[in-house]
């Protein structure tokens, strides 16, 4: 006898679960309990629904990387017995969070949503229940028996994107996200229609590999005309510091000043990796482009090509945290394509 799909939610908390205090007008969250208490149509499924929640609930301002290792022994420890999983999450950090995951996944096999709401579920024009209900019904889709986005993702408004390549930009309208160096894997509206191409499917089944260790000591630098040498110089000083995610105008250029040259190519030389990505939200890094990017590439900072600086982050610190790599291997994955973040 066929089985009803199977789908584990994780709850994390974030505006879709939150109500107003009546005292302070603040934003305060509430348990999944609760938050299934305005969905009714939950019901209706008829899959088999399992809800596990964060105790309590965080804003997803308060995410850290403990949080994702978290998340990612949660479904560790449910892998086998769900077709998918539904993570509910504030927007604020989920970019961040569906790049980490992707990273610390190595060969997933079945689909990972992040969704989430720009209103709490209680209030009657909440985009939280539409964002709900198509999470579960794409992350039980399957076609010839098998997962039809075995990857970690985002679901927002009517669309599905490859989490590692999403950015939140808006803070106002339902259509928080974005994804400009690559296609949705799907859009919904009468129907779910698949981008089939676009979605990364394994050839064969692997073993899950859960990774759980990931190196913080890293910063992120937005470059900005008049940036100071002692602002750069303090940062790159930082005891500790393993790498940097450079964020450099337009296609990777940043200013050809000696002394701004001379911290970075020191750094390098002292094994810091240095990752260049575009402050744009479209196109990619080539330092090879104008002289203030080729000032760059010859100092010994790396491409980002086209990540987003949310991807760039959480795959540093996911590199980071293999102890005995060298620099060497470390460039090379930088360059490389691991779950779909870059074009290579
Ligand atoms: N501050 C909230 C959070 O990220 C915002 C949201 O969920 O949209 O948890």
């Amino acid at each position: 006898m066929k089985h009803p799909p199977s789908i584990l939610i994780i709850y994390t908390g974030g505006t879709i679960g939150m109500v107003n205090d009546p005292e302070t007008g603040a934003l305060y969250p509430l348990d999944f309990k609760q938050v299934a208490s305005f969905v009714p149509e939950l019901k209706r499924f008829g899959y088999q629904l399992s809800a596990i929640s964060f105790d309590p609930p965080i804003d997803s301002s308060n995410v850290e990387p403990e949080t994702w290792i978290r998340l990612a022994e949660m479904i560790e420890q449910s892998y086998n017995d769900y077709d998918g999983f539904v993570i509910l999450h504030g927007t604020d950090t989920m970019a961040y969070s569906a790049s980490a995951l992707s990273f610390l996944l190595e060969n997933l096999g079945k689909p990972v949503v992040f969704t989430g709401s720009q209103l709490p579920i209680g209030i009657i024009r909440t985009d939280g229940k539409e964002n709900l209900i198509s999470a579960i019904e794409i992350a039980a889709d399957k076609e010839q028996g098998k997962p039809i986005v075995p990857e970690v993702c985002i679901f927002f408004q009517n669309k599905l994107f490859r989490g590692n390549r999403t950015i939140k930009y808006n803070a106002e309208y339902f259509n928080a996200f974005r994804s400009d160096n690559y296609p949705e894997l799907a859009e919904t509206g009468i129907k779910i229609t698949y981008n089939h191409s676009r979605i990364m499917r394994p050839q064969n089944v692997q073993e899950l590999i859960v990774h759980k260790t990931l190196d913080t000591n890293v910063a992120i630098i937005k470059i900005f005309p008049g940036i100071s040498e002692n602002v750069l110089a303090s940062v790159f000083n930082t005891p500790g510091l393993k790498g940097v995610i450079l964020e450099t105008y337009g296609s990777g250029n940043a200013p050809t000043s000696p002394w701004f040259l001379r911290i970075i190519k020191g750094a390098a030389e002292k094994g810091i990796i240095i990752l260049n990505v575009t402050q744009c939200s479209a196109g990619k890094v080539d330092m090879s482009l104008y002289e203030t990017g080729k000032k760059l590439l010859s100092s010994g900072v790396i491409s980002g090509k086209d990540i987003t600086t949310e991807s760039a982050l959480t795959k540093l610190m996911f590199l980071l945290g293999k102890k005995n790599a060298f620099n060497s291997e470390l460039h090379q994955l930088l360059n490389k394509s691991l779950r779909g973040e870059i074009n290579e």
